[in-house]
């Protein structure tokens, strides 16, 4: 079926339904080109992060192809835990709520050695934010809604059954060769984006590397649908050598639907296919739910993860964005989640670019911003994996000397780490910062993204994120002076006039006086920030994060 054709609810269907949504192949015009057909943004990849990609450059006015050599949704649960931030950015994207109506929203989580809980832990301590701190959804789910979304907007084009066979990058763009059910064809990007997962095509094509560790441990994931309401709250649980699965580790995960994932630890040694057989997958789930549990196994995977990276996602005309710029293990969740930051990061800065308002110097930038970002959740990520599966003896012993210190000590429970959840990183190197230069304190440095507020517009409730323009956004607490007015493609937001901190919240979280003002970026990071800005000193902070010096 054509997918336009594709009836709305097809999208609100239940998770069998909507795994079995195929896609079908549509013959392209550009395949009967007698030279290849020319496109200013071509995406490689229709999972979260090239959706994403392609929906925020479609809002912005882009045209985008998005190839995929599938016709399906992602199969199986695989990503479940979605990240405030990449709830805001799908808010942005015309999603957000939708996946948070279908989603199950947490916020605590907890960690237990043997049957004993050590401690708990809230990711979102303080009122006011609109979003939690993290859904669990089907990645299913999230690209159902993000595909629906693509196919509302006439500028994405999205080609099922397209597999990219051969890319030459040249001066001024790059050459794709893309077989499909009737043949192939080639077609011109100005800009490429490689958004084709953790075996990148893209990457191999171009004889690029993706370096790092590759640790040697196996997980068995089993999501499991209960016949009754578990007795589990909708949490994060966590367990270190529990006495159902000893000398491992386990992790129960709440989903939509009454599916619960439980991801079980089972060492180097074992072997994969016999531990995918239901028969040997029921009794470990037995031994935690209980062996009156009703259930069925609704998908399993027994999965190894590396930590790796490309040295720089950046390459001339190509670019490189989710995980085939970069992979992490999936205890902290900051594979799809760091992955839709990149597509932010570089949906507006192509934007700009193809639009004349910046020099390709912009979209350079997403390079170090975004290296910088997988690093971090790099770091995270080995953290975790190491704590989780400690290679040596002494590393056994520095781990179960936490966990025992962990039950009482606050400091120890620093050092404990089951995963540190998805954050987004703040970019305090970014070359599209400016420096403070009066005092503030507080987390809302130059390259940090705002954080939301409740905040009313008209008696109605409304939210700081909610209230940012598409592009640049000049916050002002207070009135604004009057040559704001003339700032290209900047809202100006006066808080106070045009909308009220009836709680208080902004400008206690930016640290605000009256006449401060926060310049905010399109991607919703801050860069910079005054007691009393000047035109002078605001115009020089929008050249400097549009690129215009580099
Ligand atoms: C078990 C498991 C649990 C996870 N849990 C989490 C979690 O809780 N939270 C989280 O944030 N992340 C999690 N992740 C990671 C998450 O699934 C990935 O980070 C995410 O899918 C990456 O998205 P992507 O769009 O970069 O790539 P992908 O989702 O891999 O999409 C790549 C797309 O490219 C297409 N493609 C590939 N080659 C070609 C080609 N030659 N031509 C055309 N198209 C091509 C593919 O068909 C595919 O559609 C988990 C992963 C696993 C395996």
């Amino acid at each position: 079926m054509n997918p336009r054709d594709i009836p709305p609810e097809a999208f609100h269907a239940s998770g069998a339904e909507v795994q079995a949504l195929d896609f079908g192949y549509v013959r392209s015009p550009d395949q009967d080109h007698a030279t290849p057909a020319q496109h200013p943004v071509v995406v490689i990849g229709a999972g979260p992060v090239g959706l994403s990609l392609a929906i925020d450059l479609a809002q912005r006015g882009q045209r985008v192809v998005v190839l995929d050599n599938d016709h399906k949704l992602s199969i199986g649960s695989r990503a479940i835990c979605f990240a405030k931030r990449t709830l805001e950015i799908w808010d942005r994207l015309g999603v957000g709520q939708r996946m948070v109506d279908k989603g199950v929203s947490w916020n605590l989580g907890k960690v237990f050695l043997k049957d004993e809980q050590l401690y708990e832990f809230n990711l979102l301590p303080e009122e006011g934010h609109e979003r939690p701190a993290f859904i669990n959804l089907q990645q299913y789910y999230a690209e159902a809604y993000l595909v629906e979304r693509a196919l509302q907007l006439p500028g994405i084009d999205i080609r099922w059954h397209n597999k990219v066979t051969a890319v030459q990058s040249r001066d001024g763009g790059a050459l794709l060769s893309i077989d499909t059910p009737d043949g192939a064809y080639q077609i011109d990007a100005q800009w490429l984006v490689a958004c084709d997962g953790a075996r990148s095509p893209t990457r191999q094509m171009l004889g690029l590397e993706s370096k790092g560790r590759i640790f040697q441990d196996r997980f068995l994931i089993a999501d499991v649908k209960l016949a009754d309401e578990a007795n589990f709250p909708t949490e994060r649980w966590f367990w270190f050598d529990p006495p159902f699965h000893p000398n491992q580790s386990v992790l129960l995960h709440r989903q939509p639907d009454n599916v619960w994932r439980i991801d079980f630890q089972l060492g180097w040694d074992a072997d994969p296919e016999e531990e995918k057989k239901p028969e040997n997958i029921i009794p470990r789930v037995k031994a935690l739910l209980g062996a009156d549990a009703q259930f069925e196994l609704d998908w399993a995977s027994v999965y190894t993860f590396a930590c790796l990276r490309m040295d720089q996602f950046v390459h001339g005309r190509v670019v490189f964005a989710g995980d085939s710029a970069h992979g992490v293990s999936p205890f902290g969740a900051r594979g799809a989640n760091s992955g839709v930051q990149d597509a932010e990061n570089l949906a507006w800065k192509l934007d700009w670019v193809l639009k004349g308002r910046a020099s390709p110097a912009l979209v350079a930038t997403y390079g170090p911003e975004r290296e910088y970002a997988a690093d971090e959740n790099l770091c995270n990520s080995t953290r975790a994996t190491d704590f989780i599966t400690p290679k040596s003896e002494v590393s056994r012993l520095f781990r179960d000397a936490a966990l025992h210190l962990a039950r009482e000590h606050a400091f120890a429970r620093r050092i404990v780490n089951s995963g540190r959840l998805s954050v987004p990183a703040t970019l305090y190197a970014s070359p599209l910062s400016t420096p403070d230069t009066d005092a503030f304190v507080g987390t809302q440095v130059p390259g940090a993204v705002l954080l939301d507020a409740p905040l009313t517009k008209q008696g109605q409730p409304t939210w700081l994120l909610r209230e940012l323009g598409p592009d640049f956004t000049l916050l002002v607490f207070g009135p604004a002076p009057a040559w704001t007015r003339d700032l290209p493609g900047v809202k100006v937001l006066q808080i106070g006039i045009d909308v009220t901190d009836h709680q208080a919240r902004a400008a206690q979280r930016l640290d605000a006086l009256p006449g401060t003002a926060y310049l905010v970026r399109p991607d919703q990071h801050v860069c910079a920030r005054w007691r009393t800005p000047t035109e002078a000193a605001v115009r020089s902070a929008l050249a400097h994060a549009t690129a215009a010096a580099l």
